[in-house]
């Protein structure tokens, strides 16, 4: 196995994309980031920056205790705090919160937390046009994303704006300290899947492909001494660096086969979300790595391994994450279903969706095979 990959010259530009004639569109998106280990002092300074003054803190029940503390340092600009975000943004908290924004005479959000509590923030500011200021303390990159997830009656829809991505954001690495380090690790892997998938997108560009080489690297090293040293400032702060990146990837270009197969078989048999993403990923790059080598070179560069389908099945055993499908719940004669569902309406793939094929993948994931080429 060769390891001085990270040593090798980056591909041409021309090679960035999935165009392969060097043509590419980049759009940036509008937001302000201030990073670093203490930067939630720094709450009172961004909030104002925003012009706000009657803040509505956002949090999760379990980090309400977070947001009351933090809130405590904006002082007078303190209207209210909302400790009830949940997963999958549930319309009917978005419209209790709504409540509290034209009781309370709110002119900004701030939303802390993962991607639940920062879904309440996009769902919020959409509705009322508000500024929305984010503190992530996971690894999920929804606050680098112009996408929103919404749940009504159960029913999930995304919708995608522009105006979802919250005005700015503070990373702040010491609240990722208390993130556990199972947590952090299949949070990691989903993150490393959105680079994946953003290196053999059809909207690839050289500067997504940068910030994904770059993210799949931070977090390859970063996450497996997170699992022995959860405090360890160095692994968190290239941690939360690595997310950032991955959720700029996810925000700025398509995904593909990998992200397709994880909402399916989320949807279909209630899957925790990171941990499908863990044990689905090997094998979507090993079914998509003949039709995109140029993607498989640097995600292998960034792993510092020759085989990039094997390098993240290799790194999800060193974080031991689930390797099987049939672990975490899903029913064996749910792949044939998953299989037939997953080629409905195929997002853009480099290498045709093809129903056989897939179904050996799902049945390879589902047994926690070592990913072969399908
Ligand atoms: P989460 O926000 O649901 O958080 C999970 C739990 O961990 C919560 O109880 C939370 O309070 C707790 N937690 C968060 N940070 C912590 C910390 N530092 N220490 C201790 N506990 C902490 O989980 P998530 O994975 O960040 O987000 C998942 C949600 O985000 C899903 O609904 C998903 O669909 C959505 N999402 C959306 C996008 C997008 O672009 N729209 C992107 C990624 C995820």
């Amino acid at each position: 196995m060769s390891v001085a990959a990270s040593d090798a010259v980056r591909p041409p530009i021309a090679a960035a994309g999935n165009a392969g004639s060097g043509t590419f569109a980049y759009c940036s998106q509008q937001y302000r980031v201030v990073f670093g280990a203490g930067t939630s002092a720094r709450l009172g300074e961004e909030a104002e920056r925003l012009g706000i003054k009657r803040a509505l803190v956002l949090t999760t029940p379990e980090q309400q205790d977070l947001g009351r503390q933090l809130g405590a340092g904006l002082g007078d600009r303190l209207a209210a705090l909302f400790a009830g975000a949940r997963m999958h943004t549930p319309v009917e908290v978005t419209n209790e919160a709504l409540r509290i924004v034209e009781s309370r005479d709110i002119d900004g959000l701030i939303a802390i937390g993962g991607g639940s509590t920062v879904g309440l923030g996009k769902a919020l500011s959409l509705r009322t046009g508000l500024p929305h200021l984010a503190v992530p303390t996971t690894y999920a990159g929804s606050e680098m994303t112009p996408i929103l997830g919404e749940t009504t009656n159960g029913i999930k829809t995304t919708q995608h704006s522009q105006d979802l991505v919250p005005d700015a954001v503070i990373y702040d690495v010491d609240l990722t300290v208390s993130l556990p380090p199972q947590v952090s690790a299949a949070s990691g892997l989903n993150a490393i899947a959105h680079a994946v998938e953003a290196l053999y997108a059809p909207d690839a560009n050289p500067l997504t492909s940068l910030m994904a080489e770059d993210g799949i690297a931070a977090l390859a090293r970063a996450l497996p001494r997170i699992m022995t040293g959860p405090a360890d400032a160095g692994a968190r702060r290239n941690a939360l660096y690595g997310a950032w990146l991955c959720g700029v990837c996810l925000g700025a270009v398509g995904m593909s086969l990998h992200h397709k197969l994880c909402h399916v078989l989320g949807g279909m048999f209630n899957l925790p979300h990171a941990e499908t993403h863990a044990i689905v990923l090997p094998h979507a790059a090993a079914y998509n790595a003949a039709a995109a080598s140029e993607a498989m070179t640097r995600i292998a560069r960034a792993l510092r391994t020759d085989d990039a389908p094997q390098g993240l099945f290799d790194l999800a055993q060193r974080l031991a994450l689930p390797r099987r499908l049939a672990d975490i719940g899903m029913p064996e004669d749910g792949i044939a279903r998953a299989a037939e569902m997953a080629v409905r309406s195929p997002y853009a793939n480099p290498r045709p969706v093809e129903r056989v094929a897939i179904q050996d993948l799902i049945a390879a994931a589902w047994r926690g095979d070592a990913p072969a080429r399908h």
